[in-house]
């Protein structure tokens, strides 16, 4: 009874979208053009950051410095503390890329090598002088939205016996993934979204709304797991007793 938990990245972890901060100040103004025809549906997101990202001009040094300038939700340093401390799984799932993601979340306070495919499923970015080189690794198959990165069907893939799936986020590429979900805390599009279509869910602001709704479910399940680890103690003894007599 862990509760898994997925985490979007841009506008959820981060107060703003990273990859349109980067567009805005490093990209061809007509990557809006793209972003409207994905708005409009007539793209899928990987093929939308596909081509926006062969828009953008600067080197790693400008584009990091660029990173190192987001602001973080000021709660999630201590969320992510929380995680750790119960043990509980915790995965970044992202269009947004790898690079950007590390970045931030190293400067937030998590710790270890935090590899794309195992820390958190996002899509790869590689700056090779000053041209910008997307791949989407978790794009599928199978996914039949044209995901750059498939939440949906990375969640499913973790689903094992029984535990529940957290997912938290804000946008509109987080549609999927909230269906995917067993509990699903929602702020902005996503929270429109899930209100439109019946998907239950917690509105929520900053990630101290997530810990305070989330510790007692933890606690909950931390204590059925001790309880449940007595119990055949409790049997074999009895089992000695009724032997004696
Ligand atoms: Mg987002
Ligand atoms: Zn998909």
């Amino acid at each position: 009874m862990t509760p898994i938990i997925f985490s979007d990245f841009d506008g959820t972890i981060t107060q703003v979208d990273v990859t349109d901060l980067v567009l805005t100040q490093l990209a061809h103004p007509s990557w809006r053009e793209v972003e409207q025809e994905w708005a409009r549906g007539q793209i899928g997101s990987r093929e939308c950051l596909e081509r926006q990202m062969a828009l953008v001009d600067a080197s790693l040094a400008e584009f990091n410095a660029l990173v190192d300038s987001v602001p973080v939700d000021r709660n999630f340093g201590k969320f992510y503390k929380f995680a750790q401390r119960h043990s509980l799984p915790f995965y970044v799932v992202s269009d947004g890329f790898d690079l950007v993601i590390r970045r931030v979340l190293k400067n937030a306070g998590m710790n270890g090598p935090l590899y794309n495919g195992k820390h958190l499923f996002s899509s790869a970015l590689k700056v090779r002088g000053r041209r910008m080189e997307p791949s989407f690794p978790y794009a599928g198959p199978p996914c039949e939205h044209d995901c750059a990165t498939c939440k949906a069907e990375i969640i499913r893939r973790t689903r094992d016996n029984g535990n529940p799936i957290v997912f938290i986020g804000d946008g509109l590429s987080d549609r999927f993934a909230a269906q995917a979900a067993d509990i699903v805390f929602a702020k902005r599009q996503l929270l429109t979204f899930c209100r439109e279509n019946d998907i239950a869910c917690t509105p929520f602001e900053t990630f101290a709304e997530i810990e305070a709704k989330l510790d007692p479910l933890v606690k909950k399940a931390a204590y059925l797991a001790k309880a449940k680890s007595r119990r055949p103690r409790l049997r074999a003894r009895k089992l000695k007793v009724e032997l004696a007599v």
